[in-house]
């Protein structure tokens, strides 16, 4: 487990788009700008590591904005996308590796 700060906010706390209000914390964090994940992860592929969706203000569907995703060791690129995480000219997330990239993600142990 480490602690990354946290992408779609920078950080800060707050929802970068204000689309609630300039108050609002950020939906990701929830506001202590840190996020806490398992380790191995890997740098999203769909928002790059952005913790963004690509097309639109809302957080990355793949990785629901934490901008990285848990991935075990047995991990392979994704056949589908070639690891880019979305199909050539698509704005939705790969089908087959849900838009992170990689295939046979780390299973939920212990
Ligand atoms: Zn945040
Ligand atoms: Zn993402
Ligand atoms: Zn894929």
């Amino acid at each position: 487990m480490s602690e990354i700060t946290c992408a779609f906010c920078g950080g800060k706390g707050k929802d970068p788009f204000n689309l609630l209000s300039k108050l609002a914390a950020c939906q990701v964090c929830g506001g202590t700008g840190k996020i806490k994940i398992d380790e191995p992860r890997i740098k999203c592929a769909f928002c790059k590591g952005a913790g963004v969706h690509p097309h639109s203000r809302m957080t990355c569907s793949a990785c629901n904005g934490i901008s990285a995703v848990t991935c075990g060791d047995d991990k392979e690129q994704c056949p589908d996308c070639d690891g880019a995480g979305h199909k050539a000219g698509k704005n939705m997330p790969c089908s087959v590796c849900g838009g992170i990239g990689v295939i046979h993600p780390v299973r939920k142990e212990k």
